[in-house]
């Protein structure tokens, strides 16, 4: 087949050796070699650090970029969900659309070329967010994909009405579909309801859970066990689980082995995580950022990702998913070089893992989904923010970021 273009001079993450060519045609990685001849556009890159795009896993499009209606005063989880639940009263389409694609365009110059997003369904909103959503899904589908989680976040057996919306959202085309439990007054009726309804509609699921500091009581052994009994391995992700930031090395072991062998993956969420955590102590603050680097130790699928962009419970957010491994790296005080690439894996490789896309990777056959770093290696781009000078989906050319000029 004939060359659309060859990136030429890259060295390609998670794999050894020199730099070489990349040949992409008619929108897939057709070659792969030390040096490809052929008389069509080439990129040349200069030896730099070439990923598959960041892969996020979890974001929420649906509630970012409302601070200007919304107050963080205490910084509280119980505040953020408030809160947020007071102005989900205003959002129109239209709203939700404008600020989720304010968002995803931030993620898409960021390198991610392929996202989760959580949408929170429940019978105050309806599916207003989730059809304004699904449309970026569409009109965004040249830069990213976007996998949409349905999910109430203000409970399911409490808040009725919520089930029959859910259920609407899974036959109106959901991707998957996720939980809430730690806002439910009957947690474990709730898990059971969603991996019943992932069971109906054959959806992946995506809890949130464990989101405190107390590891005295967890919901994350209901969900293995759930996972296990209806044989949903693989197809399971639990995010912040901040309890397990609280738990010594020999407990964590005995949790990170049930996990894997559960099959239930990990999201940590470092920003979100640090933000709301500890906020009763006024020194040695814990930082409540569960240890994923320990978890993939004990064979645990993990990734890091963004959460909260712009709102209560987060209220920054650039969509930088190198920011993400470094601050990680940073508050989990992993400085060597082979610690530094496995949280680039977590923001990478891992994170495709969790969302099960079998397509992803620099790999002669797979979407040229492909994002060049100003930097020569995953350690440097981990350590120092490398900063995405360009990308391609499907071959063609969806960001481009000029590095910065010195005028002397
Ligand atoms: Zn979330």
């Amino acid at each position: 087949m004939p060359l659309d273009l060859v990136l030429e001079g890259a060295v390609i993450a998670g794999r050894d050796g020199p730099a070489c060519d990349i040949g992409v045609a008619d929108g897939r990685i057709a070659a792969i070699e030390p040096r490809i001849d052929a008389d069509v556009p080439r990129e040349p890159l200069g030896g730099r650090l070439v990923i598959p795009g960041f892969v996020e896993t979890h974001i929420h499009l649906d509630k970012s970029c409302i601070l200007d209606r919304c107050k963080s005063e205490h910084g509280s989880l119980e505040e953020a969900i408030s809160e947020v639940a007071a102005a989900k009263h205003a959002f129109t389409e239209d709203d939700v659309y404008r600020r989720g694609q304010r968002t995803l365009e931030k993620a898409i110059v960021q390198g991610t070329t392929r996202m989760r997003t959580h949408v929170e369904i429940d019978p105050r909103i309806g599916l207003r967010s989730f059809n304004a959503i699904r449309r970026l899904k569409q009109d965004y589908a040249w830069a990213i994909d976007l996998e949409i989680c349905v999910f109430p976040q203000e409970g399911l057996t409490n808040d009725p009405g919520a089930e029959e919306l859910l259920i609407e959202a899974c036959e109106a085309g959901a991707d998957l579909i996720g939980g809430c439990p730690y806002t439910d007054t009957a947690p474990n009726e709730q898990i059971a309801r969603i991996f019943s309804i992932a069971g109906r509609f054959d959806l992946d699921i995506d809890f949130h859970l464990d989101f405190d500091l107390d590891p005295s009581w967890m919901h994350l052994g209901e969900v293995c066990r759930q996972t296990e009994l209806r044989r949903w391995g693989g197809r399971v992700a639990i995010g912040h689980v901040t309890k397990l930031s609280a738990v010594d090395g020999e407990g964590l072991a005995l949790i990170g082995r049930r996990l894997a062998s559960a099959g239930v993956a990990v999201t940590v969420l470092p920003a979100t995580d640090l933000f709301l955590m500890g906020r009763g102590h006024d020194h040695s603050i814990p930082r409540g950022v569960a240890p994923a680097h320990r978890l993939v130790d004990h064979g645990v699928t993990c990734s890091l990702a963004t959460n909260n962009v712009l709102n209560p419970f987060t209220p920054f957010g650039d969509c930088s998913l190198i920011r993400m491994a470094n601050l990680y790296a940073n508050v989990a005080r992993l400085g060597r070089p082979r610690d530094m690439v496995q949280c680039l894996d977590m923001v990478t490789r891992l994170p495709a893992k969790l969302m099960n896309l079998a397509d992803y990777g620099i790999a002669v056959g797979n979407p040229a989904d492909l994002v060049v770093l100003d930097c020569a290696d995953g350690v440097s781009a981990v350590a120092e923010l490398a900063a995405p000078l360009f990308g391609l989906k499907h071959g063609r050319r969806s960001f481009t970021r000029p590095p910065a000029i010195l005028h002397r």
